[in-house]
């Protein structure tokens, strides 16, 4: 059994300067995919059975901190990938603009308070956008940590706030790093699907056989 780094889902290139095909070749080319070589390393040496959050799950019940954090990973990575879009002026609309402006005050005020998050969060982390019963929340995650094990944090949005995300294209800077990619590359779509609660199940993998690898 083995898991599988996902294809972006456009073109390295297609986030421009906002995120750059460098930082790709980086971020998902060999952070991500170290984290998945990593997990699959474990998957052999442990026998481990089951989806992802299977995996992720039973870790953080087990506290096996090594495979939890490579699991994690994989799973924060390949939702991340699908929050973001080409910079095509695309904004919340329906249901989600209704939510966020009663939530926040609108989207301005919304992306405020999420930029802010991601910037005073302490270190490595993620910041995230989140449905908890019909209530939008913001908050942040440390380290490897994911929402696939807080009960009540149905994800919606995520920003990767580790420096490996930025250093690139923004060097140090992660305000400025934060309030470009979510003033410009938000795939909104995506996050509005996932107020039907399954974003979870968005970034889920089942591990391929050997067979099928
Ligand atoms: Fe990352």
């Amino acid at each position: 059994m083995s898991f599988t780094l996902p294809d972006l889902p456009f073109a390295k290139d297609a986030l421009g300067q906002y995120m750059s095909a460098e930082t790709f070749d980086y971020h998902h080319g060999k952070h991500h995919k170290a984290y998945v070589d990593k997990l699959n390393g474990f998957v052999a040496e442990k026998g481990l059975r089951g989806s992802l959050t299977d995996i992720i799950r039973q870790a953080r019940a087990d506290g096996d901190k090594a495979v939890f954090n490579n699991a994690a990973q994989h799973w924060n990575h390949s939702f991340f990938w699908q929050c973001l879009a080409p910079p095509e002026g695309q904004t919340p609309e329906g249901r989600l603009a209704q939510l966020i402006a009663s939530a926040f005050g609108g989207i301005d005020p919304m992306l405020a308070r999420l930029k802010e998050e991601a910037v005073g969060h302490f270190s490595n982390g993620w910041a995230w956008l989140i449905l908890d019963r019909d209530e939008l929340k913001i908050t942040s995650l440390h380290d490897a940590d994911t929402p696939v094990v807080h009960e009540g944090m149905k994800p919606l949005l995520t920003l990767d706030v580790w420096e490996h995300a930025y250093y690139i294209d923004y060097r140090n800077e992660r305000p400025r790093f934060a309030e470009s990619v979510l003033g410009n590359v938000i795939n909104w779509e995506f996050v509005a699907q996932n107020l039907d609660g399954d974003g979870v199940g968005r970034a889920d993998q089942e591990a391929a056989s050997e067979a099928f690898a």
